[in-house]
Parts: structure tokens; sequence; C-alpha cells
């Protein structure tokens, strides 16, 4: 359940509130918004304790949570969460483009790239050291050596930095050289990733599974939210359906509803999720329409002979082409994502 406070309450009635809600034995989680602060009552029966806190000085409100996802969802939090991934903004007033090769390969290329799309506007470079290939066999990324060549790119062009981490015991390791953590598609339900990102200091980049309902992305969110970390940007990247003409049908239907159902930024990653070049700029203009608050965009300078995902990379020609489009696109809607 989530306690209301009158606006004009005083800090210390809500603290007498956090106070109260510790010793029933629940977990508070405060959000302190512009209007009013909001407490979050976190704990299996929560709701039967209700009247303990109905005559508090300045509570206003008691409000049973009916989601079965706590903190991510808009009853809990009413304004957007904007996350701050070193000082770029994800899921304020502009779209954010990610860009960058599916896997870093080598120096050359991930320094060109990165050059690249920071002179078209892309504010975030993106760039898998730790792979999970579904091949066993496939390239499984440079691991660490990967990671310096990301940090080595920061450096030289002020992006910031995300990457993917696949284990648990890597958490520390990858946190340690990126700006976000991302947890991959594959790893979207396992529990311990998501509990150690949660307390990795780092923001996190979820990739939505790819089998998943948006109820268990959600859920997924809040294992790492219910860690203490905040900072979670959702990812919508296609899912499995019967059609198999892409690599995954994009569910842009998607966008607009987590926007309703929680305040976590959403970005979208038209690259996976359609599996072809062709289709990853109008793909992507759809998901800005749609609401989107930023992108993910695999870029190759040779997508024929990229180690993975050449397929679905844009070339550099293709990346300026998608952002003058996109460009075009936000001028027309005022800046603002729909
Ligand atoms: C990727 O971003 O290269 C990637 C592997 O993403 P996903 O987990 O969405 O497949
Ligand atoms: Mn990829």
């Amino acid at each position: 359940m989530i306690i209301v406070m009158a606006h004009q309450a005083a800090r210390a009635q809500v603290e007498a509130v956090v106070e109260r809600v510790k010793e029933i034995g629940l977990r508070p989680e405060v959000s302190v918004g512009e209007d009013r602060s909001v407490i979050g009552v976190i704990g299996g029966n929560a709701y039967a304790y209700r009247e303990a806190f109905t005559h508090l000085p300045g509570v206003q409100e008691i409000v049973q949570i009916t989601k079965p996802f706590k903190l991510a969802s808009r009853e809990f939090q009413p304004r957007d969460t904007v996350v701050d991934v070193a000082g770029v903004a994800v899921g304020g007033d502009q779209v954010v483009m990610m860009a960058g090769p599916c896997s870093v390969e080598d120096r050359g290329m991930l320094l060109e790239t990165a050059r690249f799309v920071a002179d078209q506007g892309a504010r975030i470079l993106r760039g898998g050291a730790f792979k999970p290939r579904t091949s066993p066999y496939s390239f499984q990324g440079l691991g660490e050596a990967g990671l310096r060549l990301l940090a080595e790119a920061r450096e030289a062009t002020g992006l910031r930095v995300v990457s993917e981490v696949v284990a648990p015991a890597d958490v520390s390791l990858v946190a340690s050289y990126v700006d976000m953590l991302q947890v991959g598609t594959r790893n979207m339900q396992n529990y311990a990733l998501l509990q150690e990102v949660g307390r990795a200091g780092k923001p996190v980049l979820l990739k939505r599974g790819m089998s998943s309902t948006v109820e268990e992305w959600l859920l997924a969110a809040e294992y790492i939210l219910s860690q203490g970390n905040r900072d979670v940007v959702l990812c919508e990247r296609g899912i499995r359906t019967f059609e198999n003409s892409t690599r995954f049908t994009l569910d842009l239907n998607s966008v607009p509803l987590v926007r309703e159902l929680s305040h976590l930024p959403v970005v979208v990653d038209p690259s996976q999720g359609t599996g072809r070049w062709s289709l990853v700029r109008p793909m992507a203009l759809a998901a800005v329409a749609a609401g989107a608050q930023g992108l993910i965009v695999e870029v190759h300078p040779r997508p024929d002979q990229a180690l993975s995902d050449g397929a679905q990379s844009l070339d550099h020609d293709a990346f300026a082409r998608l952002m003058r489009e996109l460009r075009r696109l936000l001028e027309a809607t005022a800046g603002q994502p729909a």
C-alpha cells in the first residue's frame, strides 16, 4: 500500500510515519515529490495494517497498490523518473540516443564508431564486452579488455557508456568501467543478477525478456528497485511471436502501456527488435512517436564484417540519416516525446 501525505505535511510527520512502518515490521520506501511525499509500505500483508496509520498527523490517504509491482508503479510515484546516467538525463524532455556496435571488436572500430555517433548527436555509447550468444561457438566478446576500450572511447568522446553484464559475479567489474549496466533479454529473469545490479550503485538498462509479458518485465524492474536502486531504464527490444519474417516482433504497444503503468523511463531497441538494418530507421521513428524516451541502436563502420549482429547494424550513412529524420520528427512534435 502507499501512504499519501498531505501536501503541507511537515518532514517530521513523514518521519513519524516511516518510524511507525518500521515498528510494525514492514519496509518503508519514501518518494519525495514536488507536491507531496508518498510512503510505499512493502510487506506481504501491508494493507491489513492500514488502521495503524490513518490517524497519524499529516496522513491524507492510504491507497492499496493493486498491481503486483509496487515501487515501479505509477500509483507509487505519479511523476516520471528521470535517470541520471553520469550527467545525461534519460526520461526527461530529450530523447536520448544510445548507439554503437553490438560487440566491442577492437580499438580501431570502437573509436571510429564512437567518434562518429558522438558527432551525430548520440549521448551514450553502447557495445557488448560480455556477449550472451545463442551458440557457445559464436564470438563471446573481449571481456575486461573490451571494457577498457569502452572507457577509452568515453575519454576520447565524452560519450557515456552502457554495456551488458551477464553474471552476478561480474557486476562489480563491469560497474567499475561503465556508466550504465545492461541486463539482456536472456537474463531478464535471472533474479540473482537483478539483485546484484540492484546493489551496484549504477543505473540499469533492463531489456524486456523476449518471452516475457509486460507485467513480468515490471516485476523484474521491481527486483532491482527493491534493492534500493531507483535508476532503472526499461528497454523494449522485441518479443517472440509466430511471425518469423523478422528476428523478433518489436512490441511498440508496450511503450505507451508501460508509460501508463510505470514512472520508469522507456527506451526502444529497434536493432534487436527487427534483426534487419533496413527496418531500424522506420521503427526507431515509430518508437519515438509512440513515446519512447530514448533509442539504442547498433552501428558498425562496416556491418558486413561485424563479428555479431551485422545484418541489423546501421552503417554510418544510415545512422546519419536516422539522426536527421529523428531531429525532424522531434521538431514537428515540439521536441517532446508523444
Ligand atoms: C544487444 O544489445 O546486443 C543484445 C544482446 O541485446 P538483447 O539482450 O536485447 O538481445
Ligand atoms: Mn546485438
